[in-house]
């Protein structure tokens, strides 16, 4: 999720790989570590948690000789941010650093602890540099030890490993998060991200899916993980540092746009797999008491949070059965609401730090309730606070506003309530794979929509001038026209609001005339024909309505101006997709008006204050 450095050549290792994180700051983490090889050939770690300084300090103190060595910011996903669990880690000889997530952790470290390995951290990545170690200790060189571990891991993941036992070689692999390779005169570079090396080099290999490199002052070779060599021609990279950082795009929000599909698969990762119906978590979310001690949930959050509950309120009814009520945390905190222990509180806050949400936590831990954190950011203050936790992990979101960590809490909420609905005896293993089965298609499904591209931006240039837009929705996808206004007004500054398409006759409808774009969430599930003739309002009155559907109609395609077509998922997912068109709608808005996208006027990332 966050940054990794390598270098070996001539120079001090050190200043290059501090120099190489501090690159990658930009990106957010808690943690970091830098290992090299001193003189002697002995491996030296200084890791400190918390900023850059900290480890700076601790270096000034004791400082790292070597002309070998990986550097690494981690962004905690397993483990809480602290020196223990900070990278590098260290097995024997081999040192690891890693990003991403190993989903067998679990019984790959039991295997390693019946095998006599003491490990140290709550880590998923230890578990690596034991298997390594084992390997080498076995006689194994260092590339084929790291292509037999790198096979053995599942789940998205890039490594670097530095052993004592090959002094001058760095080996690195990877699956689904990226790593590139940097090459010099007489020295060279791994990383997780260009911005990293660029002050050194400009030329560089990008690592495909399922390769290893490995490297040393004079030379880097790359193989697959079955060990059959890759040729692959360097290319030059033309970006600049500011370009680097946004790894190519205009903006961060449309880079977090695309990370969507990965920030899915990682929380998906060993909660739940294709052709298994189970549903883990890492912890018991429901307690002692099991799923018998939930008479309510009562879900609290605010701004984008706030919406993604009120989505999750229908899937976890839906399921479940037991009534869900969403709130205001800064309503909830102020208004004497009746909890008991029987309550169930589900506090959602991506930063884990927002005030009004920890106030309304404070009230459900006086009450009795049992408390379930829903945050990205492992041990906030809102994890702390909960009595079991749920993670999305989407890893650092720089835009201001939020995308992947909107789109993994709803992942969140499906996952819980299929895990909930198990326990409660209310799915069998046939109805639990069917649902299972459509959240695992949605990172391709996610792909497909950024085809769409082009349509959305032309839709976004006739649009971009109007004073005020309207989103409608009925059921599930009502509250994604909440999100779709909250984005809009976000980014573009252009007055927008969210009805249930029910609800325009009882006033909004006064506003449609030929000047107001009205944009309409319409699958084609029960509710298609209800929304048809709420379209068919808008229509006769003039308004410009923009279609987001996944049903093929000529009677919608008559009446709407525009039409995005999207694919078909489960119904308790289409909020999933449709929330991706008016993301990408947002943004092209957005960036036709020319507005400081990333960083909107008047707002926080993290508003820790009432
Ligand atoms: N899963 C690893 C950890 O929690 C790596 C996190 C990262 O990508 O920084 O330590």
């Amino acid at each position: 999720m966050c940054g990794i450095i390598g270098y070996v050549g001539g120079k001090d290792a050190y200043p290059i790989l501090i120099e190489g994180l501090h690159r990658l700051e930009y990106r957010g983490y808690d943690s970091a570590g830098v290992a090299t090889i001193v003189k002697n050939g002995h491996l030296e770690i200084r890791r400190a948690a918390g900023k850059l300084e900290n480890l700076r300090s601790l270096v000034a103190t004791a400082p790292l000789a070597g002309k070998i060595g990986i550097g690494h910011t981690r962004w905690a996903t397993h483990g809480r941010p602290s020196e223990t669990n900070a990278h590098p880690h260290k097995a024997g000889p081999v040192a690891v650093i890693h990003n991403g997530i190993v989903e067998n952790y679990i019984e790959l470290r039991d295997a390693l602890k019946a095998r006599g390995h003491k490990l140290s951290s709550d880590t998923d990545t230890e578990v690596i540099a034991h298997l390594v170690e084992e390997r080498v200790r076995g006689g194994a060189g260092l590339a084929d030890a790291v292509r037999q571990v790198a096979g053995e891991l599942r789940g998205s993941f890039s490594i670097v490993v530095l052993s004592e036992t090959e002094p001058g070689k760095l080996v690195a692999a990877k699956t689904a998060t990226p790593l590139v390779v940097g090459l010099g005169d007489g020295e060279n570079f791994v990383a997780s991200d260009i911005p990293a090396i660029l002050s050194h080099t400009r030329n560089a290999v990008v690592l495909d899916d399922g390769e290893i490199a490995e490297l040393s002052a004079d030379g880097a070779r790359i193989m697959k993980f079955d060990g059959s060599p890759v040729a692959r021609k360097p290319r030059k990279i033309e970006w600049d540092a500011v370009e680097a950082t946004r790894g190519g795009y205009d903006h961060y929000l449309r880079k977090e746009i695309n990370e969507q599909p990965q920030a899915w698969i990682d929380t998906l990762a060993g909660r739940a797999a294709a052709g298994s119906p189970d549903v883990r978590f890492e912890e018991d979310l429901l307690g002692p008491g099991g799923p018998g001690a939930i008479g309510r949930i009562v879900m609290v959050g605010e701004g984008a949070s706030w919406i993604t509950a009120n989505i999750g309120k229908y899937i976890i009814e839906e399921l479940t059965g037991i009534p869900v009520e969403p709130d205001f945390s800064s309503e909830f905190r102020y208004r004497h609401p009746p909890i008991d222990p029987r309550t169930l509180i589900i506090a959602v806050s991506q930063s884990g730090e927002t005030a009004d949400t920890l106030a309304a936590m404070e009230l459900g831990a006086q009450s009795g309730a049992r408390m379930i954190g829903l945050t990205n950011t492992v041990d906030s203050s809102i994890a702390r606070k909960a009595d079991a936790r749920l993670y999305t992990r989407c890893g650092p979101e720089i835009s201001v506003t939020t995308t992947k960590c909107f789109i993994t809490q709803l992942e969140a909420y499906y996952l819980f309530a299929i895990y909930l609905a198990q326990r409660m005896g209310r799915l069998d293993r046939e109805r639990s794979r069917e649902l299972l089965k459509p959240a695992l298609a949605i990172p391709a499904q996610i792909r497909t929509l950024f085809k769409l591209e082009p349509a959305i931006k032309k839709i976004a240039r006739t649009y971009a001038g109007a004073h005020d837009f309207i989103y409608i929705g009925r059921g599930i996808n009502h509250p994604v026209a909440h999100e779709g206004a909250l984005k809009l007004k976000e980014i573009s500054y252009i007055h927008a609001e969210g009805f249930p398409a029910g609800f325009m006759k009882h006033g909004p409808i006064a506003l449609i005339d030929e000047r107001m774009p009205v944009v309409v969430l319409i699958p084609g599930d029960d509710l298609f024909a209800k929304m048809l003739s709420n379209m068919r309002e808008v229509e006769s009155r003039g308004g410009k309505i923009i279609a987001v559907t996944d049903q093929k109609s000529s009677e919608l395609s008559a009446i709407a101006t525009e039409v995005v077509h999207v694919p078909r998922t489960n119904r308790m997912l289409t909020p999933v997709l449709m929330t991706i068109v008016l993301q990408l709608l947002a943004y092209h808005v957005a960036v036709e008006r020319g507005t400081d996208l990333d960083q909107p006027r008047n707002l926080a990332k993290s508003v820790t204050v009432e």
